[in-house]
C-alpha cells in the first residue's frame, strides 16, 4: 500500500470554545494539509492540498513551509474539499496563488475516501498511511479540534437537529475507531492514546442526545479495547 508524507500548511482556528467563551486573538480559519506519496518529491503531478481556504495570518509561514520541501502553492496538483462551507473552499490571500490545481480524483484505496456526515450531509474524510504507517484521517469539521472532541462540543451557527447531533457522535466513533491521528477541521494533529478515548467513552453519556446513538460508546470501547 503507498504511504504518504503530510505536512500542515495552514493551522486552523476557532475562536469560540465549547464553554462559550471567546478567543480573541484567535483567527477563524480551517487546517490545510498537504499530502503526497512518502517515495517521492513533493511535485505538481503527485500533490493534494486538503480544504484549500488559505486565508490565515500564517499564509506567508505556509508558503515558506512549502519552499522549504521545494514546492510553491501554484504547483498543488490537486485540492480535496471536505465539506462546501465557505471556510473551506479554494480562497487564497493574494491572487498570485490562485492556481491550486485540480479537485481531488482517486484513483487506488491509497486516498480513501470516507462519509462522515453530521456537521455537514456531504462531509467526506480522506484518509491514508503515513511513512510510520499510522492511520492519518483528514476529517474538516467532523472533528473541530481536539478541544471540541473531548468536551463532545458541536457548532453549526445555523443549528443542528437533533438526529444530526446522533449523526456527528456516530462519525466521531467512526474515526475514533480507525484513526492513529486525527487532522481536524480548526486545529492540530490528535493523536489517539488510550488516554484520548478513555476521557471520551467518560464524557459520552453526558453529550447531547447521546441516548439516540448508543452504539458510539461501544464503537469506541472496541478501540479502546486494542491498546490494552
Ligand atoms: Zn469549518
Amino acid at each position: 500500500m503507498q504511504q504518504y508524507q503530510w505536512q500542515i500548511l495552514q493551522l486552523g482556528g476557532l475562536p469560540l470554545r465549547p464553554d462559550g467563551s471567546y478567543e480573541e486573538q484567535t483567527l477563524y480559519c480551517c487546517t490545510s494539509t498537504l499530502v503526497w506519496p512518502a517515495d517521492s518529491a513533493p511535485s505538481p503531478h503527485n500533490t493534494l492540498l486538503t480544504d484549500p481556504c488559505l486565508i490565515g495570518p500564517d499564509y506567508r509561514t505556509s508558503i515558506k513551509t512549502l519552499e522549504a520541501i521545494g514546492h510553491q502553492i501554484p504547483h498543488i496538483g490537486q485540492y480535496f474539499v471536505t465539506h462546501p462551507h465557505f471556510d473551506h473552499v479554494p480562497a487564497y490571500a493574494t491572487p498570485e496563488h490562485s492556481l491550486v490545481g485540480k479537485p481531488f480524483f482517486p484513483t487506488d484505496n491509497s486516498l480513501r475516501l470516507v462519509h462522515c456526515p453530521g456537521h455537514e450531509a456531504m462531509l467526506r474524510a480522506i484518509t491514508f498511511h503515513d511513512t510510520e504507517d499510522r492511520h492519518v484521517w483528514i476529517v474538516g469539521d467532523a472533528v473541530l479540534n481536539e478541544v471540541w472532541l473531548r468536551a463532545w462540543g458541536y457548532y453549526w451557527p445555523n443549528g443542528y437537529s437533533p438526529s444530526e447531533v446522533a449523526e456527528t457522535w456516530r462519525s466521531v466513533a467512526n474515526i475514533c475507531a480507525e484513526a492513529d491521528i486525527i487532522i481536524p477541521g480548526h486545529g492540530e494533529a490528535i493523536i489517539v492514546t488510550q488516554e484520548l478515548l478513555e476521557t471520551l467513552i467518560q464524557g459520552f453519556p453526558q453529550a447531547s442526545y447521546a441516548a439516540a446513538c448508543p452504539e458510539v460508546a461501544e464503537v469506541l470501547a472496541v478501540r479502546l479495547s486494542k491498546f490494552k
